[in-house]
């Protein structure tokens, strides 16, 4: 069984007496040992996708489709299986660790502390426990002791991945956890995540702005903007051949694994993606797309395959674009997508 099967998920925030949606029909798989690596500018919706998969969104935000993992759809299940699930099963790394220790705590007690809310072990065995994770992170197991401000930044990311496998978790959803690391610091912690999958059968969700650095390190790709997942597959190919023209400016902004310059803004892509609910009928893209047609600008349609293993939302895709028939794919939102893709 595939351990997370992700089927036209859509995520709405309120605003006022409106639900606008962040996150449009998004749909992939994902299995043990593999690595997806989710890129897109800011704001096009990585984080409430992420959040969305266990459920941590804020309150009045919408959540429709499934989040199926281990077969059990996470968008209807329980509160006290939520709850299960959370680090015990899948967990969340997110970026600024600073932020998210608690600075009057030692690091070594915050290890513990969900290995002590999840499991019935005793005091010393949590001891070795947070020995071992402290060393499976490369910082020395006699840190456990410190306090967050006493370790560098790249140590505190370490600190908070290590946290994330207290409880041996199949899944690990890695919100930009490198973005506030310096370029060395970050391209140790990725090798440090891709180490521990290659040595477990751990998957891992990585979300970043930037595109090379995610090819670099995952075996798949996906692409999001505004919204919905616009290209998705090997992360080589996606990266080297992008068939969408928002992945190809994507990959024109960051040559280079790690390029700080262009984080928010890539400078071969003049504009901003569209507000929440901004969105008309035709592609998100459109106004942005150096190689837009007519058709863009009525017809947005769901991301379809563009090579072995590939999908792309684009009508460049299709063999010809002007036909849309029984077999050709359905319009976006209209018809939201059921299907999974890989
Ligand atoms: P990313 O992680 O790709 O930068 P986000 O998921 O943070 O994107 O944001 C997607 C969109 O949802 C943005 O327009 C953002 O302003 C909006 N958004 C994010 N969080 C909230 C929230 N808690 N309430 C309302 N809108 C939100
Ligand atoms: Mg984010």
């Amino acid at each position: 069984m595939t351990m997370l099967e992700v089927r036209d998920l859509t995520v709405t925030y309120r605003y006022g007496g409106a639900s606008l949606a962040a996150v449009r029909s998004v749909g992939f798989t994902l299995d043990g040992g593999e690595i997806l690596g989710v890129a897109g500018e800011s704001g096009s919706g990585k984080s409430t996708m992420a959040l969305s998969l266990v459920r941590l969104l804020p309150p009045g935000a919408g959540i429709t489709g499934q989040v199926l993992f281990h077969g059990e759809d996470l968008t209807t299940a329980t509160w006290g299986k939520l709850r299960a699930v959370r680090w015990a099963q899948a967990s969340l790394v997110f970026q600024g660790a600073m932020n998210a220790l608690n600075p009057v705590r030692s690091v070594g007690e915050q290890i513990a502390e969900p290995i002590r809310l999840h499991e019935r072990v005793d005091h010393r065995a949590i001891g070795r426990r947070v020995a071992d994770l402290l060393d499976s992170v490369g910082v020395s197991s006699r840190r456990a002791s410190a306090y967050p401000h006493e370790l560098s930044g790249g140590q505190r990311q370490r600190v908070m991945i290590a946290m994330a496998l207290a409880c041996r978790p199949d899944l690990i959803i890695a919100d930009e956890p490198t973005t506030a690391l310096d370029v060395m610091v970050q391209a140790q912690i990725l090798q440090l995540l891709t180490d521990l999958v290659a040595q477990s059968d751990i998957a891992v969700i990585m979300i970043s702005h930037d595109l090379a650095m995610l090819a670099d390190t995952c075996d798949r790709l996906a692409v999001m903007y505004a919204g919905r997942l616009v290209e998705s597959g090997p992360a080589g190919q996606v990266f080297a051949e992008p068939r969408h023209p928002y992945t190809q400016a994507l990959s024109r902004a960051f040559p280079r694994v790690g390029d700080p310059t262009s984080r928010r803004a890539p400078a071969s892509l003049p504009g901003e993606p569209p507000a929440l609910g901004a969105v008309g009928d035709g592609c998100a893209f459109a106004p942005r797309c150096s190689l837009v047609m007519p058709d863009c600008l009525t017809r947005d349609i769901e991301p379809w395959p563009s090579g072995p293993g590939r999908e792309a939302a684009c009508l460049l895709v299709l063999p010809d674009p002007a036909v849309v028939g029984e077999d050709g794919p359905r319009v976006g939102e209209r018809h939201p997508r059921v299907g999974a893709s890989d």
